[in-house]
């Protein structure tokens, strides 16, 4: 039996010290200390904890699954601040209806993607928008514009059709596109600033089944006549990934080896629905025979992304990836990988091991905060994005190296932002300036109002939102 004196010490000692809970990215370099990680039971108990924290000012993080390689999930340290200070999560928020007449799906906030693509295609439906892995919030990936490829598939944002979110002072707002459409494309991509959404309804569609084609190409150092060959690939296809150059570390002479080939993937829709195999070979995440050249069939989540299961491999890696017109694909896929290798002679620090560069198309849209908007594209443009993602992948986890690969990383954006109108992904090493923010975000002065109306206080910011999107009321967050 449990002395009674210990549940009395506990909350003595509770009391005295305080409760305290330390957050952790997925690969534990974003880390902060809160007072506490609060997780409700539902709606109402959200809203009754923000109505109780807002007289207190209290900094307050939603936070998804934490698998982002920037400061988005990052909270206020209790260490800076004299206010409490909260890591929230609405985990619990669970109910799901299907509405099979218009083709939505209303889900609450704790749905992460894995679930609710098995839930959709228990019930017959498909989402036809999703990334290469699947272990992310649902939530949590769409408010950052997290994308698969597909010159004619936006990203998983753009298939919101309404959303339930609170305010900083417990205050509940309904959106949708019929009652408040423009509204609505603030908070499609809102990186937790504008408040908790607790509830979201997506468009889905019947199941739909994809054919994919893999095949291996030879590299060649040529990279403007590889990037070329790459540009009319995407011309041809609707919607294609490439997963190479890959380099290996080379440590004798510290350099990037190309390895002599690379693959890609293309996928069609097909009405083909005997076998389902595409899962047998899960090549997104490096697992597998990825160099191989192979036809599969299967429901479109499971033939364009990774379960769990097919995630082999968990390394500390550094990763950009930059969204930008794709008429300018060729030429900027060359630079950036001659840019890269001449940051070589300063990745100095040991462990080096892969360096894998990716490439995507998707299609713009109208979101206020989407990196693909189209707001300020020239009329000549067709509104397509091409995106690189550059992941530099370590053979052992070393803090020292993934510092200095995101160090390097950070320079790309300043190097070729203005060539190429370059956006960056909000989860995956932005460096912050607000200045060139609103000039690829142009819609981002309405974004800014609609988060002083959520947020008086200052209470969702934290230092990577205030300075990356230049949230100049909020300067003084840790101490007003
Ligand atoms: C291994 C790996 C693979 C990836 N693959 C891809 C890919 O293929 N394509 C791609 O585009 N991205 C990809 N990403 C990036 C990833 O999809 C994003 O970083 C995504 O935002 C992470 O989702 P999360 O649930 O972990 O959210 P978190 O990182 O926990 O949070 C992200 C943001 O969502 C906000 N948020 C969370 N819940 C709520 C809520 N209820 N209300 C309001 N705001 C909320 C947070 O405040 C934060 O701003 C990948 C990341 C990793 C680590």
């Amino acid at each position: 039996m449990v002395s009674p004196k210990l549940p009395l010490l506990l909350v003595l000692l509770h009391a005295v010290f305080g409760s305290a809970y330390r957050w952790y990215n997925w690969q534990f370099e974003v880390t902060c200390q809160s007072d506490a990680y609060i997780v409700p039971e539902d709606e109402a108990a959200t809203a009754k904890f923000l109505k109780e924290q807002y007289p207190r000012g209290s900094h307050i993080k939603v936070v998804g699954n934490g698998h982002g390689f920037g400061n988005l999930t990052t909270c206020v340290d209790n260490s800076l601040t004299e206010k409490p200070t909260y890591i929230v999560s609405l985990d619990n928020l669970k109910h799901l209806s299907i509405n099979k007449e218009d083709m939505t799906v209303t889900f609450g906030a704790g749905w992460d993607v894995y679930d609710l693509i098995k839930e959709l295609k228990a019930n017959g439906l498909s989402f036809d928008h999703l990334g290469v892995e699947r272990v992310q919030n649902f939530v949590g990936a769409s408010t950052t514009g997290t994308h698969g490829s597909g010159s004619s598939t936006g990203n998983m944002a753009s298939q919101i059709v309404g959303l339930r979110v609170l305010d900083s002072q417990g205050n509940l707002r309904v959106l949708d596109e019929k009652h408040n459409g423009e509204e609505l494309k603030a908070f499609r991509i809102s990186l937790g600033a504008l408040g908790l959404i607790t509830e979201m309804t997506i468009r889905v569609q019947p199941t739909l089944h994809m054919k994919k084609t893999t095949k291996v190409l030879n590299a060649t150092s040529d990279y403007s006549k590889m990037y070329q060959e790459l540009a009319q690939l995407y011309r041809e296809h609707d919607r294609m990934t490439v997963w190479g150059p890959h380099f290996d570390w080379d440590a004798d002479t510290q350099s990037w080896a190309l390895e002599p080939t690379y693959f890609l993937s293309w996928w069609e829709p097909t009405d083909y629905t005997d076998v389902q195999n595409c899962t047998l070979n899960y090549c997104a995440n490096g697992c597998g025979d990825c160099k191989k050249e192979y036809i599969c069939y299967d429901e479109v989540t499971d033939a364009i992304s990774c379960p769990p299961q097919g995630v082999c491999t968990r390394e500390f890696y550094a990763e950009i990836e930059h969204f930008f017109p794709i008429e300018y694909y060729a030429e900027a896929a060359a630079n950036y990988t001659i840019f890269q290798q001449s940051q070589t002679p300063r990745m100095d620090a040991p462990y080096n091991h892969q360096m894998v560069i990716q490439h995507r198309s998707l299609k713009g849209d109208d979101t206020y905060l989407s990196p693909v908007n189209t707001y300020n594209l020239s009329p000549e443009l067709s509104g397509v994005f091409g995106v690189i993602e550059i992941d530099w992948i370590q053979e052992y986890n070393n803090f020292t190296t993934l510092w200095q690969n995101q160090e390097l990383a950070m320079e790309f954006l300043p190097h070729f932002g203005e060539i190429y109108n370059v956006r960056p992904h909000w989860n995956k090493m932005s460096p912050p300036n607000p200045t060139y923010t609103l000039e690829k975000f142009p819609k981002l002065p309405e974004f800014l109002a609609i988060q002083e109306r959520q947020d008086p206080k200052c209470q969702f910011v934290n230092d990577f939102l205030v300075r990356q999107l230049g949230i100049t009321r909020c300067q003084d967050f840790l101490s007003s």
